[in-house]
């Protein structure tokens, strides 16, 4: 008899994330991350090249993707807040 050892599964355990990076609008650089809230309900945006930062109202069905169009369509019409962060810790010497 005697039952063979389990055979070990490989699990993998991958984070559902897809990495979300957009186009800026104000510098043209692929350096938009969107980020969504866990009550779904306030998404971040953030440029890590020019600092630029917005939050956004969104319904809890929305994607990075679908938040992103959303700014965009904002922005380009003037009604979105925008602010720019600049980051503290530069690395310039
Ligand atoms: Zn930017």
């Amino acid at each position: 008899m005697g039952r063979r050892r389990k055979k070990y599964k490989k699990i993998v355990k991958r984070v559902r994330k897809i990495p979300s990076i957009f186009q800026c609008p104000h510098c043209g650089r692929i350096s938009l991350t969107v980020e969504i809230n866990k009550e779904r309900t306030k998404a971040i945006i953030q440029c890590g090249s020019c600092g630029l930062q917005s939050e956004l109202e969104i319904a809890p069905i929305f994607q990075p993707v679908d938040v992103y169009g959303k700014f965009i369509d904002m922005y380009h019409s003037g009604v979105a807040e925008v602010k720019f962060v600049k980051s503290e810790e530069a690395e310039e010497t």
